[in-house]
């Protein structure tokens, strides 16, 4: 019998699929390529890293970018919103926030595989690709990305494993022009560079995008619409209470993800609330969320990150 990943709508999967610059989140092609080329020509050319250097991204820069991303590591240490990990089935998520040195007892939190700690370059590169136009950075940044993403999926038992980017809301998309998660993980797919067996799919996505891409409001708030601006600035409570409920899984999905292996994707861990979100509603279809994988992870406040070695040996002398 197929594996029912195999059945599951096509959405950037296969070479040819959807998940690029031209329709990722309804941008037009055109569009989103005019805006990142008059992006280019209006940026001055000085490293994001150093500000030295006619150059995005000078090469001792890139380097140390590499060499701060090369090392993928567990890090769920101090994200305090995660959910648990799917161990005892589905009934496992409780959003309950795990004690940052829990290491057994079943409470474990959901592992989380990041390509570097957020913060020097890391940040720096990030930032200048998230918000300010610099698209260019998307090779190095796809690089560490992928790199994460083997890491992980090397942990898992062989098989179809969905890769779901944590959704772009409408109005972070409408002010940059481009969904930075969306590029990396396209690039990554059209390179061939993502793990074996692995599916790019977007099931989720946020119940009230906000304001749709032609300036018009989107959807009947029956909930109370989340607070505009992202996550940024908020603590680990207001983090929660901004996105629980803000995501749903696309009407085309449903029914269709019982028992899919998936990881979640996203760019910065802080908190875990926005994966918890993720996770929640991919759970509620029946899928087996195994963890998630993130490019940069915030260091967590004891210091307690685990190497990624460290936790391959770990994994073993569990198991
Ligand atoms: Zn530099």
């Amino acid at each position: 019998m197929a594996h029912p990943i195999r059945t599951l709508p096509d959405d950037g999967g296969a070479p040819g699929g959807s998940i690029d610059g031209s329709r990722y989140g309804g941008i037009p092609a055109a569009a989103g390529r005019a805006l990142r080329g008059f992006c280019a020509l209006i940026l001055p050319t000085s490293c994001v890293g150093c500000g030295r250097h006619d150059t995005s991204l000078c090469r001792p820069c890139r380097r140390a970018f590499r060499r701060a991303t090369v090392r993928p590591f567990r890090a769920e240490a101090g994200a305090g919103s995660l959910p648990l990990r799917d161990s005892d089935g589905p009934e496992s998520v409780t959003g309950a926030p795990p004690a940052a040195d829990d290491a057994g007892g079943g409470f474990e939190p959901l592992p989380v595989v990041a390509a570097g700690t957020y913060g020097g370059v890391v940040a720096r590169v990030l930032l200048a690709f998230k918000n300010a136009g610099h698209t260019d950075l998307a090779r190095p940044l796809a690089a560490a990305l992928g790199g994460a993403l083997l890491a992980a999926r090397a942990d898992l038992p062989a098989g179809p494993c969905l890769l779901v980017p944590v959704p772009t809301r409408g109005r972070s998309l409408r002010r940059r022009g481009y969904d930075p998660l969306g590029l990396l993980l396209d690039g990554l797919r059209r390179r061939g560079e993502l793990p074996a067996g692995s599916l790019l799919a977007r099931p989720v996505r946020h119940r009230h995008p906000g304001v749709r891409l032609d300036g018009r409001p989107a959807g009947i708030p029956w909930i109370a619409p989340a607070r505009q601006g992202g996550q940024k600035g908020l603590g680990r409570r207001g983090r929660q209470e901004n996105v629980a409920g803000s995501m749903r899984v696309r009407r085309r999905y449903r029914g269709r993800l019982e028992g899919v292996q998936c990881f979640v994707v996203d760019d910065v861990l802080t908190t875990g609330a926005t994966l918890a979100e993720v996770v929640r509603v991919l759970r509620a279809e029946g899928a087996a969320v195994a963890g998630a994988v993130v490019l940069a992870a915030t260091p967590p406040p004891s210091g307690a990150e685990l190497a990624y070695s460290e936790f391959r040996r770990n994994r073993r002398g569990e198991g």
